[in-house]
């Protein structure tokens, strides 16, 4: 997955465009920076690329969902559906607007499971926010068909399967809104950065104010320009924007690497009778960013990854132990360990999580093993690497 592997030329002349010119902001400054407007031209070929009509360019995949929910007009009291499997960004941006993470069962897509989901609506739901963990998609269609149904918008994180697709869609362009980041280990980089990307012409509009200070943006004297509603900086740096001018170019360069080194990895370990693939929905096309799969058992694939570890096999995650990734260690959340004061809503509104059932969650995650994949493989390197796994596992058989 990680961008940060291929890194060259032009990367380093897009930074050199930003340094020459010494405009390191996204607005104003109109006279110095010679024309160059990184932020603005990565949204445009993110829109083009993603077949979507806007794009907004922000700080981080975090700040994108902070500010997807926000231009939405999410806030106190709302209730956001979200796996009990994601990155600990997922319940930030939610609570970071005063609304409340619902907590969902994932099923054997490692994703939102559409009928959890259902059980889980009420009365303050506002928003489905499936998560494309590890390269790979949630059931898109059953949870469009549900929020649909409820009046509920759908928002894709779409961090982790960035140039993946759905019914021929790119994924995040799917629902209402999807959010992308682009942080130091994600598929593309920009250093730290994300994006937003709408057909909503006032998702839009709300989030370009949002991320600057309310700034409506209106006339070339910033000064000037009135603030209709009450925003934050959420803004990225020219700096930063165009590193993603270059990465966002060799996008499918990437995920083609990906595909093949993740289909050389999955063909040889396939023909294995203890080994499982997740399950990834009808019409789904992967990013290939980690290959996943399940062992018959909780133990077994515990096993599983010690074994991989010990015979060099890195990169191998287990995620039912992981500190970032699962419910299980969000202990701080749990607990509503703020350093400050939560709003009342989230107090009075949240879940007790210590006493929530997610064995159906367990279940799958208990035995899953996720091998990310690498952009600086060699065609050699990847072989290898597929016959010591399946040695590996094969033992465990
Ligand atoms: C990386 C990631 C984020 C947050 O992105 P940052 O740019 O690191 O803030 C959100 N969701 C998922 C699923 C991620 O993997």
């Amino acid at each position: 997955m990680p961008g940060f592997e291929l890194f060259g030329e032009s990367e380093k002349n897009q930074v050199q465009d930003v340094l020459d010119s010494g405009v390191l902001m996204r607005y104003g400054f109109d006279g110095m920076r010679n024309n160059h407007w990184k932020a603005l031209e990565l949204e445009k070929a993110l829109a083009k690329r993603m077949e979507a009509k806007h794009a907004q360019v922000v700080s981080s995949g975090t700040a994108a969902l902070t500010v997807a929910l926000a231009s939405a007009g999410v806030g106190a009291g709302d209730e956001v559906i979200m796996p009990t499997f994601t990155f600990v960004a997922s319940f930030e941006s939610i609570l970071a607007i005063g609304a409340v993470p619902i907590l969902v069962d994932i099923d054997d897509t490692l994703t939102l499971d559409p009928s959890a989901v259902e059980h889980a609506i009420t009365s303050k739901t506002k928003v489905v926010m499936p998560v494309h963990m590890c390269g790979s998609m949630a059931d898109l269609k059953a949870l469009k068909h549900i929020c649909d149904k409820h009046n509920l918008l759908l928002l894709e994180d779409a961090c982790q399967a960035i140039g993946g697709s759905f019914d021929g869609k790119p994924l995040g362009s799917y629902g209402d809104l999807g959010c992308f980041s682009f942080d130091y280990v994600k598929t593309i980089t920009c250093g730290e950065g994300g994006a937003i990307i709408t057909n909503n012409e006032k998702f839009k509009i709300n989030a370009d104010h949002y991320s600057d200070h309310g700034h409506d943006h209106v006339g070339n004297n910033r000064g000037t320009e009135t603030h209709p509603f009450l925003g934050y900086n959420f803004r990225i740096s020219e700096l930063n924007a165009a590193v993603g001018c270059a990465q966002i170019e060799r996008l499918d360069d990437f995920v083609a690497i990906q595909k093949k080194h993740y289909s050389t990895l999955r063909d040889t370990i396939d023909s294995l009778s203890n080994v499982t693939f997740r399950r990834v929905p009808t019409g789904g096309v992967e990013n290939y960013s980690f290959l996943s799969f399940f062992l018959p058992t909780e133990e077994l694939a515990k096993k599983a990854h010690t074994a991989l570890g010990d015979a060099g096999i890195d990169a191998c995650f287990y995620w039912f132990d992981n500190n970032w990734h699962y419910y299980k260690k969000w202990e701080h959340l749990t607990h509503k360990k703020s350093l400050g004061k939560l709003p009342q809503e989230v107090i009075n509104q949240l879940p007790d999580y210590s006493k929530s059932d997610f064995s159906k969650s367990d279940a799958w995650v208990g035995r899953t093993i996720s091998c990310l994949i690498k952009l600086s493989w060699t065609d050699e390197q990847v072989a290898e690497r597929a016959i010591k796994m399946k040695e590996v596992l094969a033992k465990l058989a």
